[in-house]
């Protein structure tokens, strides 16, 4: 038994979810896309597991957060797929591929053959085992990648409230899931190896900002040493763990962000491979011209970098999806993938972007002591990176413009000196002209583009805020009903983006 498809898509998340919404913009005929996705649900914000999804009061559910609300589109329900004749089969693992006849076998046993394949399988979270620690499948020690997970972490949560958890993991995860704990009041204990936090993108200066912030919450922060086994009970959940340094934590739960491997196997022998990713060239097209890889999988070339890059952030995820389709619907109009490398995170009250790459000489700007402040890395002479905690739309914005056009800079001191003001005052000089590149954009050079579906979004965001403005007062009551509707959206959209 089997089934025929011009364009199938293996892998359920972000990127398919954005692939999906590009293919239907560029007329995909009914029939024609299929998406298989290990995962129980259509493909969705997976940020937002980590943010909104762990609040203690309100927090974001599903379809609340489906692709693409993330860039404030449509919210592509499995309604939606529907409605454009795209087969979504969820809860199906593709179990094996062979490029050579252009089929993929399920877990249910069907062969469902394709033209063209999008790779969009993205990663995994490294389990403990990994490291020589076992332990992982206690009651109380999670994981964060799926919504699987992110349900099973706010039970854990919620049955250990008032005890200690302890955070294996000073990275992305680590960081918004300690903050995630400390909201559902636990006592947090962040343990990692390194000398600072977000050991691969701060500098000690931005991450001694954090963990002092992180302090003031009641974080406690144990570095330079790492787990090295568990204590359980006789029911088989850990009580304490056990550090390098011999020192032993009592522990509710466990929360393990300890890194992410891409999931590449079911092409080992079959693509090339490079830096543990699939390569991918400026197109987004493996060594085989039918299969394309995108979002955390795909190793491609990232032009800032002079080198070939996996970016595993939900902005490249979104754009190289966008742009993969592009270069299969519309090959002779689509250039290669000209992308700023961009993440950000929002934890607590705090919200920071960086652009670009961080090498070279480290400039920071700003009141490290208040809200706003940041980081300029200038590589040969020329800007490179940039780091914004609390700017503006419009600051942003600039610092993404700013690292795009890779400004020479002569003097250090003097780029201290006008801190955030030299971005502002170079992205205000007009850009210079550049094909159009559908996905490969840094924020600005999408601008001009989309202002067609901003008008459109605003006009449905201006709707629905009207209507739950509507809703909220019938419901709940009181005052200032508008203001604090529109409040409660942007509260909503800052904790699924
Ligand atoms: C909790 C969390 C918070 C994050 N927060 C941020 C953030 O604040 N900012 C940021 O920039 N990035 C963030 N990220 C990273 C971002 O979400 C990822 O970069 C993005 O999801 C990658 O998209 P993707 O489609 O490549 O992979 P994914 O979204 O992981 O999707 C991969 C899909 O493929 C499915 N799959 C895998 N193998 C198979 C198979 N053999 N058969 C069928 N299906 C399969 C998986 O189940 C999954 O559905 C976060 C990630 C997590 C986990």
């Amino acid at each position: 038994m089997g089934r025929a498809f011009d364009y199938v898509i293996v892998g359920g998340g972000v990127a398919a979810g954005y692939a999906a919404h590009e293919f239907v913009k560029r007329g995909v005929s009914h029939g024609e896309l299929c998406i298989i996705s290990e995962e129980s649900v259509a493909p969705y914000e997976r940020p937002a597991l980590s943010k909104g999804y762990l609040l203690p009061k309100d927090p974001v559910r599903l379809p609340s957060f489906h692709c693409c609300v993330g860039t404030n589109e449509e919210n592509l329900t499995p309604n939606w797929y529907k409605e454009h004749g795209i087969e979504l089969i969820l809860n199906t693992q593709v179990k094996s591929a062979d490029v050579k006849s252009k089929t993929l076998l399920t877990s249910t046993g069907e062969t469902i053959s394709y033209k063209i394949l999008i790779v969009a399988t993205g990663a995994r979270p490294l389990k403990l085992e990994e490291t020589g620690v076992s332990g992982s499948d206690a009651a109380n020690v999670c994981y964060l990648r799926d919504l699987a997970d992110a349900e099973r972490l706010v039970n854990v949560m919620q049955s250990s409230s008032g005890g200690n958890a302890i955070v294996i993991g000073g990275g992305y995860i680590g960081m918004e899931c300690a903050a995630s704990l400390v909201i559902n009041k636990l006592k947090v204990t962040m343990v990692f190896p390194g000398a600072h936090c977000m050991a691969t993108l701060f500098t000690p200066k931005i991450a001694s900002y954090y963990e002092e912030f992180y302090e003031s919450k009641g974080v406690k922060f144990i570095k330079g040493t790492v787990l090295t086994s568990f204590d359980f009970s006789t029911d088989g959940k850990v009580t304490a763990v056990n550090l390098s340094d011999g020192s032993k934590l009592p522990a509710d739960m466990v929360v393990i962000g300890i890194g992410i491997h891409p999931n590449t196997s079911l092409f080992e022998g079959q693509l090339t491979l490079e830096k543990e990713g699939i390569k991918v060239n400026g197109r987004m097209q493996s060594s085989n011209t039918s299969i394309y890889a995108v979002g955390d999988v795909a190793e491609f070339p990232v032009k800032i970098f002079g080198e070939t890059g996996r970016l595993k952030h939900v902005d490249c995820a979104r754009k190289s999806a966008r742009h993969a389709v592009a270069a299969i619907m519309e090959p002779e109009k689509t250039g290669e993938f000209d992308y700023l490398p961009f993440f950000y995170s929002k934890v607590f009250t705090l919200s920071w972007q960086f652009y670009g790459e961080n090498v070279g000489e480290v400039v920071h700007f700003g009141d490290f002591s208040g809200k706003t402040f940041g980081a300029y890395w200038i590589h040969n002479g020329q800007l490179v990176g940039s780091f914004l905690e609390g700017g503006t739309k419009e600051q942003y914005e600039a610092i993404a413009q700013a690292t795009r056009l890779k400004p020479t800079i002569k003097d250090l001191t003097k780029l201290k000196r006008q801190g955030l003001g030299f971005a502002l005052s170079v992205s205000r000089k007009p850009p210079p002209s550049k094909p159009s590149n559908v996905g490969g954009s840094g924020q600005v050079p999408d601008k001009k583009p989309i202002y067609g579906w901003c008008a459109t979004a605003g006009v449905i965001l201006a709707v629905a805020i009207a209507a739950f403005a509507y809703w909220y007062g019938r419901t709940e009551g009181g005052e200032n009903i508008v203001f604090d509707s529109i409040a409660r959206l942007k509260n909503l959209r800052n904790f699924i983006q």
